[in-house]
């Protein structure tokens, strides 16, 4: 684990996947989990109880119903299948493979229609750039750039595959003493909300870095929203103003044609 001193994560940090934006030791954490990612009271659980609200608050920006949304990141597919639900038509993508095979069946059992590839964020976005997929109108990349060695990389990629007008949500974790004690020691050692060493303090990003990564990408930040946990009463709220540990951030790529 990393001390509240780190540096911040660099765009040159190294890959160690020849050259490829992938931590395989990050991928590792979520492979060995897979099973568990639907269960609403294991290690997943956060994710669960945080769902609905950032649901509300995407679908609050970008209307998902009818709407083409890629989930970079996707996981076990929570938030993936939440917003086929809405009736848009998502693709998940994510490196870790077990997480999509748990999130393909899941999408069976419940008659979802959420489709997965198995990818990266920079492969997807080189398919848009060469025309064998369209752009997308949505996309979203939660709790995941924090374990990429290339925040900004993946952060050109989401820019990239969105289409003018469209909408670009991710969400990561601040880095600050203050998140250091509630996301690392509260979160992983003293509540056991999260299995020890999910997350790395060092590669914790500041709002204000996330800000100037996506607009060299070209996108515009909307909204910027942070998340709390009341420990008492085990409830997540978002809170406007509050972004000192778990905060999400709404783009919009600009559309030079005129409002969407
Ligand atoms: N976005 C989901 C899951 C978050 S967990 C949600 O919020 O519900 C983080 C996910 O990022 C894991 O599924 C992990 O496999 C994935 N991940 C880590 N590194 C990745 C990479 N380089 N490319 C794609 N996915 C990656």
């Amino acid at each position: 684990m990393n001390s509240p001193q780190s540096p911040s994560p660099s765009a040159s940090s190294q890959a160690p996947d020849s050259g490829r934006n992938i931590d395989p030791s990050e991928v590792a954490k979520f492979q060995a989990l897979a099973a568990k990612w639907w269960d609403p009271n294991a290690e997943f659980k956060p994710l669960h109880q945080i769902n609905p609200l950032r649901l509300d608050w995407i679908d609050g920006h970008a209307a998902l119903s009818g709407k083409r949304v890629v989930d970079v990141g996707c996981g076990g597919g929570i938030l993936t299948e939440a917003m086929a639900l809405k009736g848009a038509q998502v693709l998940g993508i994510d490196m870790a493979d077990k997480p999509l095979k748990v999130a393909r069946l899941h999408a069976l059992e419940s008659g979802t229609s959420a489709q997965y590839r198995q990818m990266l964020a920079e492969e997807l976005a080189a398919e848009v750039g060469s025309g064998q997929s369209g752009l997308f109108d949505v996309v979203t990349c939660m709790e995941m750039l924090e374990h990429v060695p290339d925040p900004e990389s993946t952060i050109r990629a989401c820019s990239a595959m969105v289409r003018p007008g469209g909408w670009v949500f991710f969400s990561t974790l601040n880095r600050n003493p203050k998140s250091f004690l509630f996301a690392i020691i509260g979160a992983e050692y003293v509540l056991n909300l999260l299995p020890k060493g999910t997350h790395d303090y060092g590669k914790f990003i500041r709002p204000s870095e996330l800000g100037g990564a996506v607009r060299r990408s070209g996108l515009e930040m909307v909204d910027l929203i942070g998340m709390t946990l009341n420990p008492f009463s085990g409830q997540y709220r978002l809170v406007k103003g509050d972004v000192s540990v778990n905060y999400l951030m709404a783009c919009r790529k600009p559309d030079p044609a005129g409002p969407a």
